[in-house]
């Protein structure tokens, strides 16, 4: 039971911009375009798997979208960013530094690299990592050693910063790229959820020396499951290439590898339905600004909820409508939760911080203050394209 009048003002207001549906989930797909076909041709032709043109042709639409030299399809965003770090030079002990405040994956493929994810805090105004912070840290517990970043405390190389654009947001880029220079560091990007979100008229992703991206079925476009490796250095997109392809040397009939790859590669069929959705992402991107403007709006006048803008030097793809309960609400963040998911507002709060989860309590990490604080504040409401105007068009 709801009884607060401001809990039930909000539950209104949201229900507003959305469709009349019993339930509304808070992101599903939307197979609007040429989808079928594309997918049926590879069901036709009968190639769904390992080889077909659809993979060439998607990682080549995909380059050209982002603006990016190369493009390497794998099967998910986790091999997407593990390749990346390992190609990178992550190896046993090295420290990746990364938000606290992301999806587990993020650490996950830094600890199948052998290396140790190190948690760093992030900043109200993006939700990415807060560069000045990181900065100020670093000065506390690093040093270069022969032009290389090393860990005072623990000894280890800390190798890698892995930036996250959170719900499509950029990270402020400029002022990490900074930081990574001063201190040696190489950078990453996890631009798992941000595809067609832009720092400085430039597609996040374009800033690391190599990046990640998902094409998860909750992601702004799908392939069922898949992910991306991107950069602009040819050398490591051929090795992303020959590592994600079980490292085989092209041969007619012979069967020879050269390095213990990894079975990573997009199947046909899968980049299929990637083609048919990237054909529509300019329209996604726009509709769902849309349906961010309309949440915007129906929510200004309540007092203690943020709703969640783009900095002044982002577009974002506002992939997940967000909203900050700030001090009024913060304190029933779970009953409001469950007041939407009981109207069939289908809501949920940001991850639990990494550094609080079983595996990773013990690693390397400064104050998370601002971390734990927006953990308790952050909601996501219902952002499927399909919403924009409370119609299913
Ligand atoms: C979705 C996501 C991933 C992983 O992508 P999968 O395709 O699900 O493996 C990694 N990092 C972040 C931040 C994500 O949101």
């Amino acid at each position: 039971m709801i009884n607060d009048e401001k809990l039930t003002l909000l539950v209104e207001k949201i229900k507003e911009v959305l469709p009349k549906k019993e339930s509304i989930p808070l992101h599903e797909p939307s197979f609007i375009g040429d989808e079928w076909k594309y997918v049926k041709d590879c069901i036709d032709t009968g190639w769904v798997s390992s080889v077909g043109k659809y993979v060439d042709l998607f990682e080549k639409k995909l380059a050209d979208y982002i603006g990016v030299k190369r493009v390497v399809a794998v099967v998910n965003g986790t091999a997407a960013l593990h390749i990346a770090l390992k190609i990178i030079g992550v190896q046993e002990d090295d420290e990746v530094l990364m938000p606290s405040l992301t999806f587990v994956a993020t650490a996950n493929a830094a600890v199948y690299c052998g290396g140790v994810p190190h948690f760093v805090d992030v900043e109200e105004r993006t939700l990415g990592l807060d560069p000045y912070k990181l900065n100020e840290y670093l000065h506390e517990i690093a040093i270069i050693k022969n032009n290389q970043c090393y860990n005072k405390i623990t000894g280890r190389r800390i190798k890698v910063v892995v930036p996250m654009h959170t719900f499509g947001h950029p990270a402020d880029i400029d002022p990490l790229l900074e930081v990574c220079e001063r201190w040696k560091l190489i950078m990453v990007e996890d631009a798992a959820e941000s595809l067609g979100s832009f720092y400085k008229n430039k597609h996040t992703g374009t800033f690391g020396k190599i990046s990640a991206i998902s094409f998860n079925g909750n992601k702004i476009i799908t392939t069922g499951g898949g992910g991306a490796i991107i950069t602009d250095d040819e050398d490591l997109a051929d090795l992303a290439k020959h590592l994600t392809t079980t490292a085989k040397i092209p041969h007619s009939w012979e069967y020879v590898h050269d390095m213990v790859g990894y079975n990573y590669r997009m199947p046909n069929i899968n980049a299929a339905l990637g083609c048919a959705q990237l054909e529509q992402l300019p329209k996604f991107i726009k509709k769902k600004r849309e349906l961010a403007r309309k949440y915007k709006e129906a929510l200004r006048d309540i007092s203690g909820i943020r709703f969640f803008e783009e900095m002044h030097f982002s577009k974002s793809n506002y992939w997940l409508n967000t909203l900050i309960l700030e001090k009024s609400f913060e304190l029933k963040r779970d009953e409001l939760l469950k007041a939407l998911n009981e109207s069939g507002i289908m809501s949920r709060p940001i991850w639990y911080p990494l550094h609080q989860l079983k595996m990773y309590k013990n690693n390397p990490k400064m104050d998370l203050s601002m971390t734990e604080k927006l953990s308790q504040q952050i909601i996501n409401i219902p952002s499927s394209m399909g919403l924009w105007r409370g119609s299913n068009e």
